[in-house]
């Protein structure tokens, strides 16, 4: 089936699911990242701070798919923030990813105890003209401090994407994103793979016939999320992207809505974080 697209809000089009390479070695992106390509995943998404963007490019480029057919997204860490670095922390990421460009570069957290993060996006404004990034957004960003990015330069981010999946359904920050052009990215779509044995979740499953994992990913999908699932392993790898040839149903939907819970949180609450 055709692989379902998100378009931006500066016009660019990128791919809804993609792989996520959190905790995969440098020397073993590579390898994933080809068997990923080559199942047809046509989004990688990396960051500085994940030490692999040099095995992410080789993974690129060893496939027979052209590299700018292939969606890269870095990010931006927080020792980075201000006026100037983001500039000189770009061009080292694309020198280890190979590549002249890419095609959404994040800040990865908005850290506001530096209080960085309005000059920080000034940046990354400039570095989208220069065409080392095509889109640009951030990740970690709460509504008030999107407002705050907004109404200091009227460019709004074209993703803002956060920790999110059915244990932590983000409804209200969806909706601010939804008000403002803003796409949501889910990180940890599979709750780090603690979703994975939920009754509930197992229950639709057997019903569709398919895994835990591919009901989740299909509930992100059909929220009209951003999915970046992590997988190192290549029959995980395949099985996450064998989700474009059914939909989960309202009853089905109903039910996932119920698992929302106010604890649900895995990672640090971006306020606290630095
Ligand atoms: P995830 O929710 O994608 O879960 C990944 C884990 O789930 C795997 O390690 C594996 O144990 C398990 N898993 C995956 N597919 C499976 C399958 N088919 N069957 C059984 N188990 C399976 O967790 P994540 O890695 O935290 O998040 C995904 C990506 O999101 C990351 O790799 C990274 O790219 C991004 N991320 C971004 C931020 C941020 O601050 N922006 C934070 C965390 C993660």
């Amino acid at each position: 089936a055709e692989q379902p697209t998100l378009t931006l809000n500066d016009g660019r089009v990128m791919p809804q699911l993609g792989l996520g390479v959190w905790q995969t070695m440098d020397s073993q992106a590579a390898p994933v990242v080809a068997t990923a390509v080559e199942a047809g995943y046509r989004l990688v998404d990396t960051a500085s701070i994940y030490r692999n963007e040099g095995g992410v490019g080789r993974g690129v480029r060893s496939t027979g798919i052209p590299a700018s057919r292939i969606f890269i997204t870095t990010k931006l860490w927080n020792d980075s923030h201000g006026s100037e670095a983001p500039a000189l922390s770009l061009d080292h990421s694309l020198g280890r990813l190979g590549l002249p460009a890419v095609d959404l570069y994040l800040i990865h957290w908005p850290t506001p105890a530096r209080g960085r993060y309005a000059e920080t996006w000034r940046a990354l404004i400039a570095l989208r003209e220069t065409g080392k990034a095509r889109s640009i957004g951030v990740s970690n960003f709460t509504a008030p401090q999107l407002a705050r990015l907004i109404d200091d330069t009227g460019v709004v981010p074209a993703v803002n994407q956060i920790e999110l999946h059915p244990r932590f359904q983000q409804r209200e920050l969806r909706a601010f994103h939804e008000a403002h052009g803003i796409i949501t990215q889910s990180w940890s779509p599979l709750g780090q793979g603690t979703l994975l044995d939920h009754p509930v979740l197992t229950e639709i499953a057997r019903k569709h016939d398919r895994t835990v994992a591919q009901i989740v990913i299909r509930w992100h999908l059909d929220l009209g999320l951003g999915v970046i699932p992590k997988s190192a392993t290549p029959h995980r790898i395949r099985e996450n992207i064998a989700v474009f040839d059914f939909r989960l149903d309202e009853a089905d939907m109903a039910r996932i809505a119920g698992l929302d819970d106010p604890r649900g949180r895995l990672g640090p609450h971006p306020d606290d974080f630095n």
